[in-house]
């Protein structure tokens, strides 16, 4: 292996430091600290978890967590009460609705009525057209995830070819979105694109956001190339990402592993966007 490790739990903790202090100053000046409302509905365990971890982090950084927890069998309109009161409350920032929701409830009409304002996952329709405008607006975190971590790698986007695997509303479209925005030229591909692997070969960055365990061979990166490698997927063997990671090191200069590459920035992109929605409303 020849490449370098791009380590996202150092990155993350930097983040994290950062968002941490940040708190300490306005405390400090006599402000209160951000707020971050969490909601979820059901007992779905990896759910649980998830809204657990997010806020521990809430916690470090010293942010306040408002915890909203529903049965199951809640109604769309019992969970827009408690979304809409959230929306008013002046010490919430950030409202986050933990997916996936029940199969009773249809997750785009209720993340709808999160406030545009107050959506720090990015998620809603008007982050997504802000987004898609070049406006300014909250970003989904995966997506301010992966840029970070390519700008804290010194990877220079502009003008550079990016490949990304995936087309989601919630990684690929964004990330393509936020690549362009600095300038890369950006393909996006799907399970449709023909000859995957002759366009993976062209790409100066390339970023695998598909599910597929180990999709991306090391024949499809190019010599010298940055991978970023966004999959998580459960296997036997424990955790694997999109990319067959000791292949692809062999002709990456630099990638991210699975665990500890893209996953631990998500919460902290999370919990900058909390901030930046505080600095908004301040
Ligand atoms: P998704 O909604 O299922 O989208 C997958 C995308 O990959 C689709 O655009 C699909 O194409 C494409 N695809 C599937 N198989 C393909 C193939 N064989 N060749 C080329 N393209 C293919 O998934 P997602 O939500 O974007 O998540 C992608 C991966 O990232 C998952 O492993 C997920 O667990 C992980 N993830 C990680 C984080 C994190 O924090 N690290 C956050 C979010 C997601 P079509 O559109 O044609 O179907």
């Amino acid at each position: 292996m020849s490449a370098r490790v791009i380590d996202g739990k150092l990155v993350a903790a930097a983040v994290r430091g950062e968002v941490a202090d940040a708190v300490k100053a306005l405390v400090a000046s006599g402000k209160r600290p951000p707020g971050l409302a969490t909601i979820i509905v059901g007992d779905d365990p990896a759910s649980a978890v998830y809204v657990a971890n997010k806020h521990k982090a809430c916690e470090e950084v010293g942010f306040v967590g408002f915890h909203n927890e529903l049965e199951s069998s809640a109604t769309e309109d019992q969970i827009g009460d408690v979304i809409n009161r959230l929306n008013a409350d002046p010490a919430v920032d950030g409202i986050l609705l933990q997916l996936p929701l029940p199969s009773h409830l249809e997750a785009g009409s209720l993340t709808e009525t999160i406030s545009p304002a107050k959506d720090v996952d990015g998620l809603t329709p008007t982050s997504a057209g802000l987004l898609s405008l070049g406006r300014k607006g909250l970003r989904p975190c995966t997506p301010l995830g992966v840029v970070e971590l390519l700008d804290r790698e010194g990877v220079d986007l502009n003008g550079s070819n990016v490949v990304i695997l995936g087309r989601s509303a919630l990684v690929g479209k964004p990330l393509a979105a936020l690549l362009l925005e600095r300038n890369a030229t950006v393909t996006i591909c799907h399970s449709r694109t023909k000859n995957l692997q002759a366009v993976c070969c062209q790409a100066d960055v390339l970023v695998a956001a598909v599910g597929v365990p180990e999709l991306v061979k090391g024949d499809w990166v190019k010599q010298g190339a940055t991978v970023i490698d966004v999959g998580i997927n459960r296997v036997d063997g424990g955790l694997v990402g999109d990319v067959d990671y000791e292949a692809a090191a062999e002709f990456a200069c630099c990638i991210t592993p699975v665990p500890g590459g893209v996953g631990p920035m998500t919460i902290a992109m999370l919990l900058r966007n909390t901030l930046a929605a505080y600095g908004e409303s301040s």
